[in-house]
């Protein structure tokens, strides 16, 4: 056992990880089911939060969905911190703003009625050497359930509406291939070689047949 390891197993079940299930996997295909009151408050429930939040820095990820952990519940965490690696024009193109680590349950998804759509490259930790141009809408309304089984409203804009939807997707068996612009799909490799560099307007002027 490395250092680390017996230093994680003194800090108990809840510094774990959890493995990520591959594409092909069921579980990625099914509606998950709700969670009760009681059984978000149990210790079992919040273990899993805290080991899905693990999951989701380890990766590193924006956004992490039960099912791509193996278990068919309406449960979700999230958190972007990642915003400071990218250009200011990277940021306003995106509306690409920190969101603090938070958890949604059972999240029922509205689209705002002035919302615009817009297209970004998505990827997703089920699928981690892909991303592709995914449209979605711009600006979001989330009512769901917090870790504490406190009801919230979210309003979202950009990004974050953005992240929203694809996790709110997997609760529902969907995957943001799905939704791709198939002839945008890309390795990351080939994605940062030929296409990080420009928008994505360019780059999907470039990509007309
Ligand atoms: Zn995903």
């Amino acid at each position: 056992m490395s250092e680390e390891k017996a230093e994680l197993e003194q800090l108990g079940p809840r510094s774990r990880t959890l493995e990520l299930v591959e594409l092909g996997h069921p579980v990625l295909r099914q509606k998950a089911r709700e969670l009760s009151r009681e059984e978000i408050l149990s210790p079992e429930i919040q273990e899993l939060i805290e080991q899905m939040k693990n999951t989701m820095r380890a990766a590193p990820g924006v956004g992490l969905a039960a099912p791509q952990v193996g278990r068919s519940l309406q449960l979700a965490v999230i958190e972007d911190v990642y915003q400071s690696q990218l250009t200011p024009e990277q940021i306003e193109e995106r509306q690409r703003y920190g969101v603090p680590l938070h958890v949604i349950i059972n999240p029922r998804l509205f689209i705002e009625e002035e919302s615009k759509k817009c297209a970004f490259y998505e990827g997703c930790l089920t699928m981690p050497t892909w991303r592709g141009v995914v449209p979605r809408a711009e600006s979001v309304r989330v009512e769901c359930l917090d870790a504490s089984a406190e009801p919230v409203v979210i309003h979202a804009k950009g990004w974050y509406a953005r992240i929203l939807q694809h996790e709110i997707d997997h609760l529902n068996g969907k995957l943001y291939i799905d939704r791709v612009l198939l002839e945008t799909l890309t390795t990351n490799t080939c994605y940062e070689e030929y296409w990080e560099k420009m928008s994505v307007n360019e780059a999907l002027e470039r990509l007309k047949p």
